[in-house]
């Protein structure tokens, strides 16, 4: 709930504004367990909160922590038995948190894990909010940063995800900005032209992966619905209204993108939306799919670059844990 819902509600309970004020620091900042730990709540309000609400928790199912590098892979399960990674990650500027926004994937994209066992169900704003609260409350570490680039499309969970950004950015609670978030669509072209409109401050970064329409299609099916045209397009857009560099996720598979007239594809595709960034991620080897990770990585970023394209290569973390998403949720499905 937010703050004005929670004020409105005490007040239908015969309780003063400011309790509600109160109650929202122990939920979001003193981050209490239980209403009974709100000492400076009477016991009166206690009792009833207890009747008629509750403070719901996700529990970790499995903790993953790299020895590489401290990353550490949460598998969190959720009151209804249903479950979601979430990867806390150590930067030198600060922890970074990548959450997930649904129960698996409608998407389909052919390279992903979490797809494959298909959709079950949107995440709750609340259930976003605790993939932070429980991992920083195990791990004892701050996140400072969040990337919506886990399990789920976001957009396609698009008022749970923006309720959840209105949490998240509240002065009196979470407080964070959202200048420090982060999120990944494989592109709803309406959405992102909605976002646009809201200008929230935050990076939007587009899973991309290839540059035409024709390969781009074989990968991505939500490419036959919004073509690489009308998605730079609403890229521009988002551009143009936010003054927010947008950032692309390219996944480097060996064989299929990696090669010198991809690159010449990607270059004139991105010109209209430049300046931008591209992300180059060495592909994740999956055991249900055939994809291997391209060896041309550095190649292809100097390719890009020459041709005035900025591109950095993305550092892998985890490496020793499995850290793509989607792995562990499958592997846990699998076992059970
Ligand atoms: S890459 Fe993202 S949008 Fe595509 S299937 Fe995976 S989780 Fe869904």
């Amino acid at each position: 709930m937010t703050l004005p819902e929670l004020e409105s509600d005490l007040a239908a309970l015969g309780e003063k504004k400011f309790r509600a004020g109160q109650l929202y620091d122990w939920l979001h900042v003193k981050r209490a367990l239980s209403f009974a730990e709100c000492s400076n709540l009477p016991k009166t309000l206690i009792s009833r909160l207890g009747e008629e609400y509750e403070i719901r928790r996700a529990s970790v199912k499995r903790k993953l922590e790299s020895k590489l590098d401290g990353t550490i892979k949460y598998l969190f399960e959720f009151p209804d038995g249903e479950r979601c990674e979430t990867v806390m990650m150590s930067y030198r500027h600060g922890n970074s948190l990548c959450i997930s926004t649904q129960v698996g994937c409608k998407m389909g994209c052919s390279f992903c894990a979490s797809t494959k066992a298909g959709y079950v169900r949107d995440l709750l704003p609340s259930e976003m909010l605790l993939q932070i609260y429980e991992s920083e409350r195990d791990s004892g570490r701050k996140v400072e940063s969040l990337v919506l680039m886990g399990i789920g499309e976001p957009l396609d969970n698009y008022d749970n995800v923006m309720r959840f950004l209105t949490l998240l950015s509240s002065e009196k609670g979470r407080n964070m900005s959202l200048r420090h978030v982060s999120l990944s669509t494989c592109g709803i072209v309406p959405r992102i032209r909605e976002l646009a409109e809201l200008g929230l401050g935050l990076t939007l970064s587009v899973s991309l992966h290839a540059p035409t329409d024709e390969k781009r299609s074989a990968i991505m099916p939500v490419n036959k619905r919004y073509g690489t045209a009308e998605l730079i397009d609403a890229c521009r857009y988002y551009f143009d209204r936010t003054g927010r560099r947008i950032s692309f996720e390219f996944a480097l598979i060996s064989g299929v993108n990696d090669d010198a007239q991809t690159a010449k594809e990607l270059i004139r595709l991105l010109k209209p939306v430049s300046p931008c960034h591209v992300n180059l991620i060495p592909v994740n080897e999956i055991r249900e799919r055939e994809y291997s990770r391209s060896g041309r990585v550095r190649e292809f970023q100097k390719l890009l670059t020459d041709g005035g394209i900025n591109a950095t290569v993305r550092r892998t973390l985890g490496a020793d844990i499995n850290a793509a998403c989607g792995q562990l949720r499958r592997e846990n499905l699998a076992e059970n």
